[in-house]
């Protein structure tokens, strides 16, 4: 089985972006800028915007953290969205969530300028990603895109399962595997025979959140597994396939840790670099 290194995968594309920063940085006049809101104390969120910033700073960034207090009003962090939106020096604004309770997602989702949307949630941009209008595509499922090509896996026809139907992972990640002409089906908690289906998928991705929750038995020999979970246990950090056995079925791999959260950094930067690059007017963005 080809294990879908994304931890070394992701800091190869994070050293061209860092190249492509510096070499442009002049003639764009300004480095790329992202602001990361981080409203509340949830510590796994504290953990990956922590880790966001210091990607940021590597790749030539200029990344702020505005850390704001669980009590925060809705018409503060609208304002403070607001601000940013007609702040020149900042290409990216990222709403970290979850938000604390009684925040209206949508409303502070809507209230970012698509084209700073580096997360790709605004409804704008993920109604133009359905509509195949060149969107900003949100940095999971468009980082496990980038994986797959690396590895040059076939998806061209192929079943492609999708189990979870998220606005951040499973929905957009179905749109970017039909995009490149797999037949997609997308399971989720009402579905009435999952194994009957993954019997059948060549690509499995799962963004579930629950432990080891595929098993070797239900997949189809040759399969590529694609495992988007995060599920901390006893263990240590598990992802939503059972590892143990997965090797007898699968073609190919992406472990957990070190497959799909390192590729989601990455394309945040990536898609930060690409609205700099638009912003500023330059010719091109990275590839
Ligand atoms: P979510 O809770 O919004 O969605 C989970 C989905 O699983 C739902 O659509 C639900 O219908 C489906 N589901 C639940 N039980 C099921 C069952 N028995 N059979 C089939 N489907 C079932 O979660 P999410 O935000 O999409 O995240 C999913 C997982 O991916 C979580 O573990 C999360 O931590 C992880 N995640 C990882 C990254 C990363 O960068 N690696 C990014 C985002 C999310």
């Amino acid at each position: 089985m080809k294990i879908l290194d994304g931890k070394s995968f992701a800091l190869k594309r994070r050293a061209a972006l860092t190249q492509w920063v510096a070499t442009h940085r002049e003639s764009a006049g300004r480095p790329p800028g992202l602001t990361v809101l981080l409203a509340g104390d949830d510590p796994a969120s504290a953990t990956y915007v922590r880790s966001k910033e210091k990607a940021a700073a590597k790749a030539g960034i200029k990344g702020e953290i505005q850390r704001l207090p669980s009590s925060i009003s809705e018409n503060e962090l609208l304002a403070r969205i607001e601000a940013l939106n007609a702040d020149p020096a900042v290409d990216g604004i990222l709403v970290q969530l979850p938000l604390p309770g009684g925040l209206d997602e949508n409303a502070v989702l809507d209230a970012i300028d698509p084209t700073k949307d580096v997360d790709g949630f605004h409804p704008s941009n993920s109604g133009a990603l359905w509509q195949q209008r060149g969107s900003v595509a949100p940095c999971t499922p468009l980082g496990i895109m980038h994986l797959l090509d690396a590895h040059e896996l076939e998806l061209s026809g192929a079943h492609a399962v999708v189990i979870g139907r998220s606005n951040i992972v499973g929905r957009p990640m179905a749109e970017l595997l039909l995009q490149r002409h797999a037949t997609v089906t997308i399971a989720h908690s009402r579905t009435r025979d999952l194994q009957g289906l993954l019997a059948t998928a060549d690509v499995v991705v799962a963004a579930v959140g629950r432990p080891e929750f595929v098993k070797p038995e239900w997949l189809k020999p040759g399969v590529v597994c694609v495992d988007v979970g995060i599920n901390r246990t006893d263990q240590g950090l598990v992802g939503d396939f059972q590892w143990d056995g997965l090797d007898q079925v699968a073609q190919a791999a992406t472990p957990v840790p070190g497959g799909v959260g390192p590729m989601t950094i990455a394309t945040l930067l990536h898609n930060t670099v690409c609205a700099w690059s638009r912003h500023t007017g330059l010719p091109s963005q990275p590839e």
